[in-house]
Order: structure tokens, then C-alpha cells, then sequence
């Protein structure tokens, strides 16, 4: 039985009822008789994007094994399975991702659907690797699409607005080793001048801080050992000293939880996500926002969340800055443009931390920030419209697929489809 609670506790799901099929032809058919249904992942989003007034499908039970194509690199699995389980069949079968998110605990499906990503200045969100999809819809039949499908580029980051995934294919490529480096207290006038040189100085790139203070606290380098590394076995990276020991993100938290770290090479499985599959990721006592703006604003959102230092604070457990590549995905806050993300793991303060998040909007709106569709934000309808370009796109899509507005949430309604 599902839990009624989202991972973090903020967010009690108001579905009637939740379905857990272990068949196609039982999802089909719950899909087709429900008037109003929506799939859940791992339940790991802070708001209610994933949430239904009607039925709630888990797709955790749904029969299937992962398949690995070698010829065409891609793996197909069943749209439920966790990152941490994909990733330990892609070991035994000498295959790789392209990246993960800081925790290998969600489902492919709700990371593809909100645009989740990990980071690196060239490395596209996890729904880049998306190569194909089969999606049912709201008459309970199955489509499957690939790249070379027209609307594509609208239905992977869709948000479960537009059907069910049951099956996604993503790319691999032959496994690789990654040794992870942290640095900490990099002075901050030393990240803003260097900041391309930082975050293009390894694979995938994470500074953390509390946007307070003279420095920011660490810097995590997960560095490809296929590739140079100069800053292995250094004692100093920008001003940053090499950390003695290994590191929580969080201060004072135990680095049990976090990844290989102290320039260990070894599997890409074990280091490209900041947390372990089998412990708590992050704090586990806390709410989460992002928003990612044009690389090129990086600086100037830095300047102006550092400027609102004094009211973020004392609502903060931690900040952190990952880069991305652009992308063609219609609702990806990566569409168009290569990004910078700027994440806030909070206090679980929530009434205080959205008062906060609405200001931090309005002092961001000139560099057009996209919000994380899976954190706390709020923006809404007539402001997001104009932060992409394709969303108009996908209004009409959506309409045209789900007619009777089967898949359409309270989230959905207000956020994009009225
Ligand atoms: C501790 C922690 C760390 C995080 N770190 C990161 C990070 O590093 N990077 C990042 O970008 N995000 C991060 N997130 C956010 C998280 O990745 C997203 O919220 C993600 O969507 C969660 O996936 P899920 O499987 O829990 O999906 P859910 O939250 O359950 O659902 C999310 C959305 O996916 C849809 N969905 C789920 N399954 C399907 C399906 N089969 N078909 C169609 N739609 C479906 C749901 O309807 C909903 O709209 C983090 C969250 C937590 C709690």
C-alpha cells in the first residue's frame, strides 16, 4: 500500500484511492474506467504535482525486466524502477548513465517527467537520455514514441499531463569510474571569478554554501578518470583546501550517507549521486526549491541571492549550485539554453519558506528563473507561461490528448493548463 504522505511529510495525497498494478492490461483498464487519475513515483516531490482528487497509480509492482540493447546503447525499463536498481543492472552488464540526480532513490519516471538533473556544464537533465517512451493514454490504448516522433520534445517532460509512462528508453554507454573530490571554504570572490573554470573543472560540479559568510563551504568534483583531472591529489582548488575527511553537504550531518568521496576511483554508480541508495538522502527533515536561470545570469543570480542573505539564512540547511546543458524538451527548465541551478534544501518551515520564495522570485524575475516542477514554488500560470517558449505547445498538446482532462490535477490547473 502506498504511503499517504509524500517523502517528506509536507504533502498528505488527497486520492481517493491508490492502485498498484502488477499488469498492463490492469493499468489499462483502471485507466480507461477512472475519470480522474494520476501515476505516482517514489513520492519524492515536495508539491503536489503528482497528486489526484481521483485514483493514484504506483507502478511499483508493474511486471518487466530491464532490457539492455547494445547495438542501439539504450535500456528499456518499466517506468517505476528507482535509479539505484537501474544503475546496479547497468554495472552487471558493463553499461552506464550519463548522469544522476544527488539521490539514486526516485523513479525514472517522475525524474523524467519533472525535468530532474544532476550536473555538469555539458551534461543534458536525466530526461535528455530519454530515447524513447511508450505512454498509455486516456483511453487506455499505448503509444509509443521515439526521437524521430513529431511532438516528442513535448512528451517527456510533461509532467504527467499527458498519460501514464509504462516503459522509457534511456541511452548508456560503456561503463566508466568517476573519483569524487571535495574542497572546502572556496572564498567567494574566488567563485565569481572563476566560476566557468570551476564548474567546467570536472564531469559533475556541486558548490555548496550558505550563501552567507566569506566562502562557500565545499565544492564536490566528481571527475571522469577517462579524462584529465588537475586538481587530483592537490591540496588547494581555487582557494578552496582539500577536505581531510569525507563530507555531508549539510553541516554537522554524518557523511555515512553520502557517496565514495577522497578521490577513490570506481564506479560511476557509486559517486555520481551525492547520497547511498540504502541510507536517508539529504536530511530527510526538510523541503526543497530550485530555479535555474541562462549560465551566462549565473553571477548576477548569485549577487542577488547572496544580497538576500540576511532572510534566507535562518530558513536554510544548505544551498547548492550545479550547472547543466541545454536541451530541446519543451518544459525542461534547461529548453533552450544552458543553465545554472540554484538549490535550497530548507527548514521544514513551510508558510515562512514560500513568503520567502515569493520574494526571491520577484528579485530573480528579470533573469527569467524557471522553478525545479518538483519543488516548492510560487509562481504561477501567467508567469511561467513566459519563461518558456514551448508552453503554449504544450497546453495544446495536452489538450488534444487528454480531452475529458483525466490526467489534469489541482497542480496542473494552476500551474499550467487553467
Ligand atoms: C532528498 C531529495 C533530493 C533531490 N535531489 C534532486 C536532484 O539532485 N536533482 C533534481 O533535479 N531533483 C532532485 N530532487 C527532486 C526529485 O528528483 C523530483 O521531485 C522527482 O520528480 C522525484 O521523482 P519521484 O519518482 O519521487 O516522482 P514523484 O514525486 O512521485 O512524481 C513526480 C511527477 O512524476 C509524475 N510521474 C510519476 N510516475 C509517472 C509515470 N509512470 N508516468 C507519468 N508521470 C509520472 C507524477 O505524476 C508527478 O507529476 C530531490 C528530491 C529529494 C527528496
Amino acid at each position: 500500500m502506498l504511503e499517504e504522505y509524500n517523502w517528506a511529510g509536507n504533502l498528505r495525497y488527497c486520492a481517493a484511492e491508490v492502485a498498484q498494478p502488477s499488469t498492463l492490461d490492469e493499468l489499462s483498464a483502471l485507466v480507461s474506467a477512472a475519470p480522474s487519475v494520476r501515476a505516482v513515483g517514489t513520492r519524492h516531490s515536495f508539491n503536489d504535482i503528482a497528486d489526484s482528487a481521483g485514483v493514484l497509480v504506483s507502478l511499483e509492482k508493474l511486471e518487466g525486466e530491464p532490457v539492455l540493447d547494445r547495438q542501439a546503447r539504450t535500456v528499456t525499463v518499466t517506468a517505476g524502477t528507482r535509479y539505484g536498481d537501474l544503475a546496479a543492472f547497468l554495472v552487471r552488464h558493463g553499461y552506464a548513465l550519463h548522469n544522476l540526480a544527488s539521490l539514486p532513490h526516485i523513479s525514472v519516471a517522475g525524474a523524467v517527467a519533472t525535468g530532474t538533473h544532476g550536473s555538469g556544464n555539458r551534461n543534458g537533465n536525466l530526461a535528455s537520455a530519454v530515447a524513447a517512451l511508450e505512454l498509455l493514454t486516456a483511453d487506455g490504448q499505448v503509444v509509443r514514441v521515439d526521437r524521430s516522433s513529431p511532438e516528442f520534445n513535448g512528451m517527456v517532460v510533461s509532467l504527467g499531463a499527458l498519460g501514464i509512462f509504462t516503459r522509457i528508453t534511456l541511452d548508456v554507454e560503456p561503463a566508466y569510474e568517476v573519483r569524487q573530490d571535495v574542497f572546502t571554504d572556496l572564498p567567494w570572490e574566488s567563485v565569481e571569478e572563476n566560476f566557468d573554470a570551476i564548474t567546467s573543472a570536472a564531469y559533475s560540479v556541486s558548490i555548496f554554501s550558505s550563501l552567507a559568510g566569506p566562502s562557500a563551504t565545499q565544492v564536490w568534483l566528481k571527475g571522469r578518470t577517462d579524462r584529465e583531472l588537475p586538481y587530483a591529489g592537490a591540496a588547494d582548488f581555487f582557494g578552496g583546501t582539500a577536505a581531510a575527511e569525507p563530507m555531508h553537504p549539510l553541516p554537522g550531518m554524518s557523511a555515512v550517507n553520502c557517496s565514495q568521496q577522497m578521490g577513490v576511483a570506481g564506479s560511476w554508480s557509486d559517486r555520481l549521486a551525492h547520497f547511498r541508495l540504502a541510507f536517508t538522502p539529504s536530511n530527510g527533515d526538510e523541503l526543497q526549491s530550485e530555479y535555474l536561470v541562462e549560465r551566462g545570469a549565473a553571477l548576477e543570480a548569485l549577487s542577488i541571492l547572496r544580497g538576500m542573505s540576511v532572510e534566507i539564512t535562518p530558513l536554510l540547511q544548505v544551498c547548492e549550485i550545479r550547472t547543466m546543458a541545454r536541451d530541446d524538451l519543451w518544459l525542461s527548465s534547461s529548453y533552450g539554453q544552458d543553465t545554472v541551478g540554484f538549490h535550497f534544501t530548507w527548514k521544514p518551515q513551510q508558510a515562512d519558506v514560500e513568503a520567502l520564495l515569493a520574494r526571491m522570485e520577484a528579485a530573480l524575475a528579470p533573469l527569467k528563473p524557471r522553478p525545479h516542477w518538483g519543488k516548492l514554488f510560487t509562481l504561477e500560470r501567467d508567469e511561467l507561461q513566459g519563461l518558456y517558449p514551448r508552453f503554449g505547445d504544450f497546453q495544446e498538446l495536452a489538450r488534444r490528448m487528454d480531452p475529458d482532462r483525466k490526467f489534469v490535477n489541482a497542480f496542473l490547473g494552476r500551474k499550467v493548463l487553467g
